[in-house]
């Protein structure tokens, strides 16, 4: 990558976006739909608190994000329990021109279900159940705002699972994740949710006065995967599962940190089945919570992963011959307190910055080799940064993502860090903006907008987080 390129660190909200609905057309919305469909439940600001909640998400842990999205609050919350409660709502929306911004656990941490120019926030989270398991090819049909741990233990009723879920995977909905997430849990083996396979369809209503209750194949749904629900309210998803394995939680310790980055290089490529890798440098090792019976770190670098119980034979002699030794394990069945999955991904961000509130991160797919880049950065950095690892697969290939923790120092040294991140090399995933296109890969993305336009025509889905529309 190029050094000169802008990293762009957004310091207002977008122009172009649809104006916030007047108090009466707010009114006349809720009247209609209260008088249409009794059984609706609308939240309104007789309910201030609750209104405010659901119009927030984690977008804290970015200290650019979170003062932009001060004060931004929707209208009114609708909360639909059946398809026809979504289609009506998208009617009403339409037609009164109110913006309507969907929500299922509100966890994301980019501001995604913000409502960025008030207006109606439809909260999916009574549309949640698990319609249909193929026991044939064990494909699931299911309504957007189940959470997929409730999802989870349904599937493990007939020996399936989900292929990949984030480490909020107990507060998360299953149509958010595809909307708003990107990886984690699996993702050592089923790569990232955008990857072809992962969807394989999607019902969506359109946001029209005479909203369309659409079928979509895999094909047709890539465009609404990982768009913010701004070109379509999905309603249910058809996703493939995998065999469910009972993986065994696995904490290795290791004294030298050039030794445990080697050793989770190599294991990823060796033929054992591993679920999900997340390294943890020692600091940050030190600040996580552990599981019932697991030592507290000391002072090692922690290497974490969730197991095939097959592997372990392997994994525990080849471990210590790398310099690792197994400090604990236990099946994630029988794990008390936090499970291990819960210490990666965005959880690490959490659990470190529960103490150092004044710390941010960065998401980074890291060059390799990875060891060259980490001390090179740390150099460049000059201040404290520690580092969290996590394994994916990307396009076929093994590799390691980095999710750096560094002190929050205002956002010069910050846009320098991601400056020197892309000179040295690493495709960075930026977690301080707000756009779809701008946390992924920086381009527009033609099939997004073109499906925007045809589901959405009047904009008034998630406004201002598809740069492609309000550019084109
Ligand atoms: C501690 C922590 C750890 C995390 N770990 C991970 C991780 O491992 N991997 C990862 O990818 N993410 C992670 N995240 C981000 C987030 O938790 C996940 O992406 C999660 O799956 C989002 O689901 P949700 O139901 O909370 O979505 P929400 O936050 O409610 O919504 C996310 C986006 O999807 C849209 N949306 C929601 N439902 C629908 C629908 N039915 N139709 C159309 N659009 C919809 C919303 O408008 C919004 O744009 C983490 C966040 C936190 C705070």
């Amino acid at each position: 990558m190029p050094a000169s390129l802008p990293t762009d660190l957004p310091t207002a909200l977008p122009e172009g976006l649809p104006p916030r609905p007047d108090g009466a057309t707010i009114a006349a919305l809720r009247a209609e739909l209260a008088q249409q469909h009794p059984g609706l439940e609308l939240v309104g600001p007789e309910r201030g608190a609750e209104l405010e909640r659901l119009s927030r998400d984690f977008n804290s842990y970015s200290p650019v994000l979170e003062p932009l999205f001060a004060g931004q609050q929707a209208q009114v919350v609708a909360r639909p329990t059946t398809v026809a409660q979504v289609m009506a709502v998208a009617s009403a929306c339409a037609r009164h021109r109110v913006p309507l911004t969907c929500r299922g656990g509100g966890t994301g941490n980019y501001g995604q279900c913000v409502p960025l120019s008030g207006g109606l926030v439809l909260d999916l989270s009574g549309l949640n159940r698990l319609r249909d398991l193929d026991p044939a090819t064990g494909v699931i049909t299911v309504d957007s705002g189940a959470l997929m741990g409730d999802l989870e233990r349904q599937l493990a009723a007939s020996g399936r699972a989900l292929r990949l879920v984030p480490s909020t995977v107990r507060s998360g909905s299953i149509g958010g994740f595809i909307a708003g997430g990107s990886v984690g849990i699996g993702s050592l083996r089923w790569g990232i949710l955008r990857d072809p396979g992962n969807l394989l369809g999607l019902e969506v209503v359109t946001v029209e006065p005479e909203p369309r209750l659409l079928q979509l194949d895999a094909a047709a749904s890539e465009a609404l995967n990982h768009a913010y629900g701004s070109n379509g309210i999905l309603t249910a998803l058809q996703l493939p599962t995998t065999e469910a394995v009972d993986w065994v939680q696995l904490v290795v310790g290791f004294g030298d940190w050039d030794q445990a980055l080697a050793a989770a290089q190599a294991i990823v490529r060796w033929a054992v089945e591993l679920n999900s890798l997340n390294l943890l440098e020692e600091p940050v090792a030190r600040a996580m919570p552990w599981p019932a019976g697991c030592p507290e770190a000391q002072c090692e670098h922690r290497l974490l992963l969730l197991a095939h119980p097959a592997a372990l034979p392997v994994l525990t002699a080849r471990l210590g011959q790398l310099g690792g030794q197994v400090l604990w394990q236990k099946p994630q069945s029988q794990s008390k307190g936090i499970p291990l999955r819960e210490l990666g991904w965005n959880h690490t961000t959490l659990h470190w910055r529960s103490a150092q509130p004044d710390w941010t991160y960065l998401q980074l797919l890291l060059p390799q080799p990875e060891g060259a880049f980490l001390t090179a950065l740390r150099q460049r950095w000059g201040g404290p940064i520690h580092w969290h690892l996590e394994g994916v697969r990307q396009q076929g290939d093994q590799r390691l993502v980095c999710l750096p923790l560094v002190p929050w120092q205002g956002r010069q040294r910050l846009e320098q860090l991601i400056a020197d991140c892309r000179d040295l090399g690493a495709f960075l995933f930026n977690p301080h903006v707000f756009t779809v296109e701008d946390g992924g890969l920086g381009v527009v993305d033609a099939d997004q907008v073109a499906a925007k336009a045809a589901h959405d025509p009047a904009g008034l889905l998630n406004p201002g987080k598809l740069r492609g529309w309000l550019e084109r």
